[in-house]
């Protein structure tokens, strides 16, 4: 068995691939719209065309195994991809089986989510005792957990749904299928829409534009509440705050923390509490999925 990985990570916009070094030191690294993936009716046959040419100039021996990081739920097990709300035909998909059948490694899965939180820990050189919590407000309100370095995925492999808690007096539906979820007013979908038809302003500008608004800060608010929420519960020794929200020009960080921080006890976890920016770097998932892989016993 080699020591380098195959990694991809499939997200709802864009297929990232790669090969990552045993010591996480990236040797490729390439992305196209997942668009091409979404439409392939053979998803194994998609992605085994797309690794040929990196298993014929390392060989296939070369490698430890296959990591893949995607934006779907899955089974404890991490073997079948549940359902992936951006990709089209991933529901209750044997992605594992599928590949190590076509590929002849060995494959390992985990949420997108959880690779970056591996990926930031790494890149910020974080202690790997206690607890280190993800927030990535992106499309959705996404979050993760390790625990003494590992990553936590709880009894039937659905933990960290922080998007999914409930609210009282909300009635909406949420995407999850059940009603008054916090995500229906914390993630990026909601703001999203207030920019569009409030504002009619690019999403992009929304905090640079409208970030003093009441409506564009209760987001950022309930996104605080949250995270307040996890932190109150888990008191960590920090949380790494991401997605493609946080990364928005004019995103409210101080605003962000300041919520958060007022929703804690007093003098901890308050006084202790600690949020690092994710570095937002384009190789994240491919890097934390090698990291994943070397922390599993193949
Ligand atoms: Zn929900």
């Amino acid at each position: 068995m080699g020591k380098m990985y195959l990694c991809v990570e499939i997200g709802g916009t864009n297929l990232r691939y790669g090969v990552v070094e045993e010591t996480f030191r990236l040797l490729e690294f390439d992305l196209l719209p997942s668009a091409g993936l979404s439409q392939a009716e053979d998803k194994g046959a998609y992605l085994e065309m797309l690794l040929a040419p990196l298993l014929e100039k390392y060989g296939k021996s070369s490698f430890r195994c296959l990591s893949l990081s995607l934006a779907s739920l899955m089974d404890r097990e991490r073997t079948i991809c549940y359902n992936s709300p951006n990709i089209k035909g991933f529901d209750h998909l044997p992605l594992k089986a599928v590949l190590e059948k076509r590929m002849g490694l060995p494959v390992i899965m985990e949420r997108d989510v959880n690779t970056s939180l591996l990926y930031e820990m790494w890149k910020n050189d974080l202690s790997r005792e206690g607890i280190v919590v993800g927030v990535f407000i992106g499309t959705g309100l996404g979050n993760a957990m390790c625990i003494d370095g590992k990553v936590y995925t709880g009894s039937t492999g659905s933990s960290c749904e922080l998007g999914h808690i409930p609210v009282p007096g909300l009635e909406e539906s949420c995407g999850c299928g059940k009603k008054g979820c916090i995500e229906l007013k914390a993630c990026g979908k909601v703001l999203a829409r207030i920019a569009k038809e409030r504002y009619r302003c690019p999403v992009p500008e929304i905090f640079v534009r409208y970030g003093d608004r009441e409506d564009v800060r209760e987001v950022v608010q309930m996104c605080a509440l949250a995270t307040a929420t996890e932190v109150a519960i888990l008191d960590p020794a920090c949380v790494i705050l991401g997605g493609g929200v946080a990364k928005m020009q004019g995103f409210p960080l101080e605003y962000f923390r300041n919520t958060v921080a007022e929703n804690l006890r007093i003098p901890n976890p308050r006084a202790s509490l600690k949020i690092i920016p994710a570095s937002g770097d384009a190789q994240a998932g491919i890097v934390g999925a090698a990291i994943h892989a070397g922390n599993q016993k193949l």
